[in-house]
């Protein structure tokens, strides 16, 4: 099932089974419990990010070929970090290119994986029966502050305000049984930046909803975001850094496409 989150024309809060690119059935209930897929349809005023994130948990240098972009080893274990649920954008909302403090913002594309079900030291062959679904994430990342101010801080130059656009749809499990044979890319001002599949991931989905919950109670409403192919800016010759102007877009085969233009803050 394909859902979305909007706000319908006389701007409620709505979820429903998208129809189309204007239209959707109305969802009664919670989409992480029980709910129904009503006859009543509704017009799409503005899409929303998917879900509001409990959390985003993130897993970095995840595709061999970005590892060695990065000039980075391959991972032992996934590489964790997180990202405040403040930083989340909807789709078409812009990516605000921080006024202080930030000046390298990189776009990344991301298969982001919705937890529908709590688990705890879940085993890898029941992983994907906590997964509700799939949507695009885009791991937008203020390269200045990872790599060079202070020595590799991740989540600082990862969390700032907008920096987690999300979305449009949330694509139900049963529609991707298999999360790692997805064709991802990002497309920037048209051109094709990065472009690969989910099948290049070194620690797969049911491998990471595992291991992030080893110890930990994954709740419903968490957000992993998978980590992101080559192609960056930062590792591009000559180094390609966003830009006021610049419009990013994250297609995910199945899923569809996320769009989000660049603005000065
Ligand atoms: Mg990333």
């Amino acid at each position: 099932m394909y859902i979305i989150r909007f706000l319908d024309e006389s701007g409620t809060e709505q979820y429903g089974q998208r129809v189309d690119e204007t239209s959707a059935k109305l969802i009664e209930g919670d989409i992480f419990g029980s709910y129904k897929v009503t006859d009543k349809t509704a017009r799409v005023g503005k899409l929303l990010a998917p879900i509001v994130p409990k959390a985003i948990f993130c897993i970095g240098l995840n595709y061999r070929k970005h590892a060695e972009e990065s000039g980075a080893a391959l991972p032992e274990y996934p590489v964790l970090f997180t990202k405040p649920p403040s930083a989340l954008q909807n789709p078409g909302d812009p990516i605000l290119l921080p006024r202080v403090t930030a000046k390298e913002v990189d776009y990344e594309c991301e298969l982001a994986v919705v937890i529908g079900k709590a688990g705890k030291n879940i085993a890898r062959e029941n992983a994907l029966s906590h997964v509700l679904g799939y949507t695009c994430s885009n791991d937008v990342s203020a390269r200045d502050w990872q790599l060079k101010k202070g020595g590799g801080q991740w989540c600082r130059g990862k969390s700032f305000d907008t920096f987690s656009p999300q979305g449009p749809v949330l694509v139900t499990t049963e529609d991707i049984p298999n999360p790692n044979a997805l064709d991802i890319k990002t497309i920037l001002n048209g051109e094709t930046v990065q472009h690969s599949s989910t099948a290049d991931m070194i620690f797969d989905v049911p491998a990471l909803v595992s291991f992030l919950s080893e110890g930990t109670t994954l709740e419903p409403g968490t957000v992993i975001s998978t980590g992101t192919p080559s192609g960056v800016g930062f590792a591009r010759k000559p180094p390609v850094v966003l830009k006021d102007g610049d419009r990013v877009t994250i297609e995910i085969e199945k899923i569809g496409k996320l769009e989000n233009p660049v603005r000065s803050e």
